[in-house]
């Protein structure tokens, strides 16, 4: 099932360097529409039960520190073929493999701290907008 939506995090390095602008301003040129967005800061608990999947892989432990060290800022995005494209507009999750104009080839320092989250599928993207977002937060 494709779905319209997607579901993004601008990490704590995008906003220490100052990029929140220039970021989301590349995500609307793109043709994304943003439906739900806020600036928070994630707790250690949060960011566990975000990146579950991810806690056996070796770089947890940092993953969560770093993701919890500053303010985000969570968004829930609409476009037809939401995932797919915001996936293609991000680039690699390595910002040396990433593509020439790609969020992460211009905003990322490297495969750790590599400046913003999209979601990798439709049901994903349901579950952590969901997280982030009540219903009467996503107009
Ligand atoms: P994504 O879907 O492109 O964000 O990539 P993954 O789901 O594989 O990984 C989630 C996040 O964990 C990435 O965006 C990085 O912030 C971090 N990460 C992934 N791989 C590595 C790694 O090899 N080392 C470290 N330190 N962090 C990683």
């Amino acid at each position: 099932m494709v779905t319209n939506r997607t579901f993004t995090m601008l990490k704590p390095d995008s906003l220490e360097k100052g990029n929140t602008g220039a970021i989301l301003e590349k995500i609307n040129a793109s043709g994304f529409k943003i439906v739900a967005m806020k600036q928070t800061q994630m707790s250690r608990r949060d960011a566990e039960t975000f990146y579950a999947i991810h806690k056996d892989r070796p770089f947890f432990a940092d993953l969560v520190t770093y993701m919890t060290r500053g303010p985000i800022v969570a968004a829930i995005l609409e476009k037809e073929n939401a995932v797919e494209d915001f996936r293609t507009l991000i680039g690699a999750t390595n910002p040396e493999d990433a593509a020439e104009g790609t969020i992460r080839k211009m905003f990322a320092k490297s495969i750790s701290e590599n400046a913003v989250h999209g979601s990798d599928s439709d049901e994903n993207a349901f579950i952590e907008g969901s997280f982030h977002f009540s219903g009467r937060e996503i107009f």
